[in-house]
């Protein structure tokens, strides 16, 4: 059961230190057809809507090759979730789990993740499916799929191993 802010029977909450973010950036904004975490999916299906993924300046560079993959992994600030429940109730029935057993979006640091199949590139924006966020989530990062992604020119014994 999604949530909106409510605490639920038998759920935790902590008084969390204040959020410095980590001096992280948003590099782009996602346009998904959702505008209410109650209507948004629980997570990205590849057939889902075409969603836009908007890249700000200086970063549009930093997309250079990225046609190549088929997929890709992308990482955004789930910005208006609660930060604060450390045991939570997803079914909301009295039964808890603690946050880090959970990809709720409640968390101290509410990164999401999602591995969206790369539709088309137009300039500045992709088309993507397989997103779950809502429109105007900021976008912290993106990755190729690590199971599509080999390293350009492994440098020592191991590398291919590590840098998947
Ligand atoms: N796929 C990601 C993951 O596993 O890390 C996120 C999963 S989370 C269960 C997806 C839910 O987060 C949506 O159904 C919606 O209720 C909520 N949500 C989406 N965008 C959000 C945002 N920008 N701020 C807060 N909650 C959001």
């Amino acid at each position: 059961m999604v949530r909106e802010n409510e605490i639920r029977r038998n759920e935790v909450a902590v008084t969390p230190p204040a959020p410095t973010d980590a001096g992280l950036v948003y590099i782009g904004r996602i346009e998904t057809p959702w505008t209410s975490k109650l209507l948004a999916p629980r997570q990205g299906r590849p057939d889902g809507p075409i969603c836009r993924i908007e890249i700000f300046e200086p970063w549009t560079p930093a997309l250079d090759g990225i046609e190549r993959f088929e997929r890709l992994e992308v990482l955004y600030w789930l910005h208006l979730s609660r930060r604060d429940l450390v045991r939570q109730s997803p079914a909301n029935d009295g039964s808890t789990h603690g946050t880090f057993a959970l990809r709720s979006p409640v968390r101290p640091n509410p990164i999401g993740t999602s591995i969206a199949t790369l539709v088309a590139r137009e300039g500045s924006t992709l088309l993507v499916r397989g997103l779950d966020c809502l429109d105007g989530t900021p976008l912290i990062d993106l990755k190729p799929d690590r199971s599509l992604f080999k390293p350009i020119a492994p440098e020592q014994p191991g590398d291919l191993e590590t840098q998947a």
